[in-house]
């Protein structure tokens, strides 16, 4: 390590607009002193988690949600299948939609296609029980087929039309590289459609966070170990520059990441890592940096 090391927070790391929105409900419902529960974590981030859970927010599942009655509960950015909406119908339960506007969107794209094409093949791409997903499928009655990879290609019946579209957080490459298969295999004489709905908040930043990670001797990418959209993007990191580490929290950092010729190093995470996450990360390695340097 030099002795004077610079380091970067990445600008374009942190919150996606969904996941601000989803949060800022929840606060703003939670400073009233209201009892709120959130179906599901908020965001796929524990330390995220349980900040808000000290002021107040309870997470609880499925199952939970058929059981309570009267009260008040928050679906996140993700969004949820209409089985969702009449179980709290039923229970008296007032939702606090955050559903993100881009899921909502390709939620209403799906029901659309699967009631003006009764006879096609609703394909989507994307992980197999995901919350999204989940939200998605509910739109088909359950009918539609989850493709996460092309080792899944054979669920998909070729003799139907098929109508594909990509959970919000896939990649952009994988999604090219199944449609090329889909146009291969497809018998003759069907149709084809392949819907455009992977977001850009997610797909964009893998491009600059690809530039960031070059431009750094180290990099500690910040994420929760359950979020999707950490993963792919960490990916990125360590293909763009092997000294690339993921970290959780500040108890992941450790003194050994400074060995070597390090002069810059570069904090960055995924849509779901909080600015704050990432200031405490820093704080950290100045600790560290001043004690290797006492
Ligand atoms: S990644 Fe995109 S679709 Fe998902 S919550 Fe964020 S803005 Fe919405």
């Amino acid at each position: 390590m030099q002795k004077s090391v610079k380091i970067e927070i990445d600008d374009d790391s942190g919150f996606c607009f969904g996941v601000v929105t989803a949060i800022g409900k929840a606060e703003s419902e939670l400073k009233d002193g209201n009892e709120l529960y959130c179906l599901g974590d908020i965001v796929h981030n524990g330390e995220e988690i349980d900040r808000l859970a000290k002021m107040g927010l309870q997470v609880i599942d499925h199952a939970d949600l058929s059981h309570l009655k009267n009260a008040k509960v928050l679906l996140r950015a993700h969004g949820e299948p209409p089985s969702t909406y009449k179980t709290a119908l039923d229970n008296g339960i007032t939702i606090v939609d955050a559903t993100c506007p881009v899921v909502l969107r390709l939620q209403q794209k799906i029901r659309k296609a699967y009631e003006e094409h009764p006879d096609s093949e609703i394909v989507i791409y994307g992980k197999a029980g995901h919350a999204e997903v989940n939200g998605l499928v509910g739109q088909t009655k359950g009918t539609a087929k989850v493709v996460e990879s092309l080792s899944d290609i054979d669920l998909i019946d070729f003799s139907r039309n098929i109508l594909l579209f990509s959970q919000t957080t896939k990649s952009i490459d994988g999604y090219a590289t199944l449609i090329e298969e889909i146009k291969k295999r497809k018998s003759k004489g069907t149709e084809f459609t392949a819907y455009d709905t992977i977001c850009r908040q997610v797909s964009n930043r893998m491009g600059k966070i690809k530039q960031f990670a070059k431009s750094h001797d180290l990099v500690l990418f910040v994420g929760g170990a359950k979020s999707s959209n950490a993963k792919v993007l960490f990916e990125v990191c360590k293909q763009a520059n092997h000294n690339s580490f993921f970290v959780s929290s500040t108890n992941d950092v450790q003194k050994e990441y400074l060995i070597g010729n390090i002069e810059t190093i570069g904090i960055c995470g995924a849509t779901s890592t909080p600015k704050w996450q990432m200031e405490e990360i820093k704080r950290k390695l100045l600790t560290i940096i001043q004690s290797c340097i006492n």
